[in-house]
């Protein structure tokens, strides 16, 4: 089983920082808690994270054409941790 720390440097690449430690609500059952702890899959169509409690989907990364799309459509919220940047 990976967690969000598998997927670090993607969503590094694609919010521009480090996203481990940002906090998401999950919008299924309201599940709050940081990246680095969801469920990570790597071999479903794309990476899919998946919430550690309800198993709802919370983010997809599809890459085409070498650019990362990104769907957090699982989240009720997500709110990205200070940059220091
Ligand atoms: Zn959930």
């Amino acid at each position: 089983m990976l967690d969000g720390n598998a997927i670090a440097g993607t969503l590094h690449d694609v919010f521009g920082g480090d996203m481990t430690t940002a906090t998401g609500t999950c919008g299924s059952c309201g599940d709050r808690g940081v990246l680095a702890e969801v469920r990570v899959y790597l071999h479903a169509p794309g990476i899919v994270a998946r919430c550690r409690h309800c198993e709802s989907v919370l983010l997809v990364i599809v890459e085409r054409r070498g650019v990362a799309c990104v769907d957090v459509s699982g989240f009720a919220a997500l709110d990205q941790p200070h940059s220091d940047e």
